[in-house]
């Protein structure tokens, strides 16, 4: 269990994340809107090139967009208390780990078994 402090430091950590990564995401709405805005009566000589920085621009929109769902469930998980729990074995995650991490949802152990058989996995194709 988190004392009341640590539970503050990890709010405070994930709104920073949550704005810097909102910032983001609405600058990438613009883009897509001007985008619509000036296609009609403009001729298509940049149109590849304009498409690549297009499908760049929605990648890292589609990846942020994720990011924000990771962010708002740990608020959730936050709020009703279960943010140092984890996922699979239910015994806390360090604060440290959750610090440097707070979208996380293993702790180290379970992490670290997840990664190796992933990576076993991988060796096996
Ligand atoms: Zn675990």
């Amino acid at each position: 269990m988190l004392t009341t402090e640590q539970a503050n430091e990890l709010r405070s950590r994930l709104q920073a994340d949550l704005t810097r990564l909102g910032d983001h995401a609405h600058s990438a709405l613009e883009f897509t809107m001007d985008r619509d805005r000036d296609r009609i009566g403009r001729d298509s000589m940049d149109e590849a090139t304009e498409e690549e920085t297009y499908s760049t621009q929605l990648r890292l929109h589609d990846r942020e967009t994720f990011l924000l769902e990771k962010i708002r469930e740990a608020m959730r998980r936050l709020d009703a208390g279960e943010i140092d729990e984890c996922e699979d074995c239910s015994e806390p995650i360090g604060f440290k780990r959750l610090l440097a991490r707070p979208v996380t949802t293993l702790c180290f152990e379970c992490k670290t078994a997840r990664e190796q058989v992933e990576s076993d996995a991988l060796a096996e194709e």
